[in-house]
């Protein structure tokens, strides 16, 4: 069977994702056909999703302007798999703390936009991630934190003593941007990680 993966691509890291995906499904000898998604009726035929980075408040408002928010509601809703990223992360939380951005509430934690910018906008660092033998090289572009997480969220990474990384059933959302290394370790834990096959299949 052929998986049928969209990336959100109203604003934003879309091509990076979208071979992410590719060479991740390759991995686990699934053939997937990627689809980016830029008006409404497309999710609804995805088994997965990914929401990528970029200005977390023009995402939130073109998703809304274009009927796609409540399509990823409902994709998380039927137990689907999402990654978020960074703003993506911002997008699918429940709150963000910013009127700007409508939030999702898909991730059940709260967001504290730009944590890691402004000082330093950009920065590398090696991430130890539950699941992952190795630490993952976590590139950090304006990078919000989780500043509060539900009962059912797993923090599944921490940097500075605060989650950068978490799975709340369906969703996995990172702070940072695992599209931005050639290493799909984080796109491999999202999709194919035996969470997420129960959950897809
Ligand atoms: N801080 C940005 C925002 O609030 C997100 C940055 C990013 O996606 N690299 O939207």
């Amino acid at each position: 069977m052929t998986l049928t993966a969209g990336v959100v691509a109203v604003q934003g890291d879309v091509s990076e994702h979208a071979d992410a995906i590719r060479r991740a499904a390759a991995a686990h000898d699934e053939e997937v056909t990627v689809h980016e998604i830029r008006e409404s009726g497309i999710v609804p035929g995805c088994d997965l999703l990914l929401l990528p980075g970029g200005e977390s408040t023009t995402i939130s408002r073109l998703l809304r302007e274009e009927g796609i928010d409540d399509e990823i509601r409902q994709h998380v809703a039927d137990g689907k798999p999402l990654l978020a990223t960074c703003a993506g992360l911002i997008v699918s939380s429940r709150d963000a703390k910013d009127d700007r951005v409508d939030t999702l509430g898909v991730l059940d934690v709260s967001v504290d936009r730009n944590a890691f910018g402004r000082q330093k906008d950009s920065f590398e660092a090696p991430l130890s991630v539950d699941g992952l033998d190795e630490p993952f090289p976590a590139v950090f572009i304006r990078a919000p934190a989780i500043d509060e997480v539900g009962e059912d969220v797993t923090v599944l990474a921490e940097w500075d003593g605060r989650p950068v990384a978490v799975r709340d059933g369906p969703v996995v959302g990172t702070a940072f941007h695992p599209e931005l290394t050639p290493d799909v370790r984080i796109h491999r834990l999202a999709f194919f990680a035996p969470e997420a096959e129960q959950l897809a299949r």
